[in-house]
């Protein structure tokens, strides 16, 4: 494995340049007419649309439903999925993280929704991945660095990367802090990644003196990073963070030098459907995947690109940021009777306006014109504040045209909403 790593990481070392986005492009073409050839040999699913006529630039979309229901011809290894589904539940369940089957890791996701994906790895997947993670994210120094990955589930993708450049601990997700806090002030890392969740939790511990580390760079990874969060901690530790924008369904960006997200085009293309102007739904087609072909799917994020070009100079478009998921745009009741999109990131700029008292906030879509404002960390209480916030709340109504919002507002975040923390939520379909 750590051969096969070390291969793929001097691919990256010695691989193609482009001068600029023009050439990049051209060469993406390139690739994406190689992988169809590949995928006309290796997945029954695309062969067929091949001989219907179908090119890779014509492939019908998939969602996560269509990429379940047509799982056992998209991937190339001949998993079923059944069995695949029982294998890894089971492994969820003992809280083992990978399964394995054919050579391949199998994976769950959890949806929003609730409906389950099912992700495969092979080995050279598994070693591809943590290459590229190598070159495009860390920093390599001149003496051996520490870094402690900080995970959901210690899962086989992560597990061998160790070399003499780097030393790597895995840490699953902390559910005591106190010894979780004493390991970290003893390994002292110089590199952290976690969830942006558990980075704020050790900013706070650092503040109160319960953690003294110094790393050099920090990397946020699963979660929304809201802009809130990503000061505190940057300010705290003194360091810029670097934002890894992946899901099961590939690694689609990360941050440069100068801070800026970049899409991993050099990985898979990106096209994108535009919300509005410059938002965007992103639809991956990764020609690097070998197992289980992750083809024209449609992702349900929300990116925004950015207005300007990234010092870097680098050709790999640069994104202002990650809004947010499909599933939490909330469409609010406008004054015509229609139901108005109003994106999360609104959202979260009018929580901003309307107070800054609270530690933390929920903002729940519960009905047409419902909205309930959770705040957590109140040293007075709701009381003083609620009429500023009842007044920045139909301001915001009445410049996006909606009709008068039903507010109302809890001192307290609600009950679990699961393992990825989640600011914006809606939980009202308008059907
Ligand atoms: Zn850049």
């Amino acid at each position: 494995m750590k051969l096969l790593i070390l291969y793929y990481w001097l691919r990256w070392k010695l691989g193609p340049r482009w001068r600029d986005r023009t050439q990049l492009l051209r060469w993406q073409a390139r690739q994406l007419a190689r992988y169809a050839r590949w995928l006309r040999r290796h997945s029954p699913y695309y062969r067929t649309l091949l001989e219907k006529g179908y090119t890779i630039d014509s492939f019908p979309e998939v969602d996560k439903k269509a990429f379940m229901a047509h799982f056992n011809a998209i991937n190339t290894v001949g998993i079923d999925r059944d069995q695949a589904m029982k294998l890894a539940l089971k492994a969820e369940r003992e809280e083992d993280g990978a399964a394995m089957l054919h050579g391949c890791a199998v994976g769950l996701s959890t949806g929003t929704s609730g409906n389950r994906g099912l992700f495969l790895a092979s080995k050279r997947e598994r070693a591809e991945w943590a290459a590229t993670m190598m070159h495009r994210v860390l920093r390599p120094g001149l003496r051996r660095q520490r870094i402690a990955f900080i995970l959901r589930a210690n899962s086989q993708l992560y597990e061998s990367i160790r070399s003499r450049l780097f030393e790597f601990r895995y840490y699953d997700l902390p559910r005591h802090l106190a010894p979780f806090l004493a390991e970290l002030n003893g390994y002292q890392p110089h590199v952290l990644t976690a969830q942006p969740s558990v980075l704020r939790l050790l900013a706070e511990a650092q503040q109160r003196g319960d953690l003294a580390i110094h790393p050099e760079q920090m990397v946020s990874y699963a979660e929304v990073l809201e802009p809130d969060d990503r000061q505190v901690i940057e300010s705290t530790f003194g360091l810029t963070l670097t934002e890894v924008y992946q899901a099961t369904e590939g690694f689609i960006a990360a941050t440069c030098a100068h801070g800026t997200l970049h899409l991993n085009e050099d990985i898979m293309r990106i096209e994108r459907d535009y919300l509005s102007e410059g938002r965007f739904q992103p639809i991956l087609t990764d020609f690097r995947r070998r197992s289980q072909p992750v083809v024209r799917y449609r992702l349900n994020d929300i990116l925004v690109e950015a207005s300007e070009s990234c010092p870097c100079g680098s050709p790999l478009q640069a994104i202002a940021r990650i809004e947010g998921r499909m599933d939490d745009v909330f469409f609010l009741t406008g004054k015509q009777g229609k139901p108005v999109t109003i994106f999360p990131d609104w959202v979260r700029r009018c929580m901003v306006r309307s107070q800054d008292q609270a530690e933390d906030y929920v903002v729940c879509q519960t009905g047409p014109s419902d909205l309930s404002i959770y705040l957590s960390g109140l040293r007075e209480g709701l009381a003083p504040l609620q009429a500023q916030m009842e007044a920045e709340w139909q301001a915001f109504a009445e410049q996006k045209a909606l009709q008068p919002l039903r507010l109302t507002f809890f001192a307290h975040l609600p009950t679990s909403t699961g393992i990825k923390r989640r600011r914006i939520i809606r939980s009202y379909a308008d059907e």
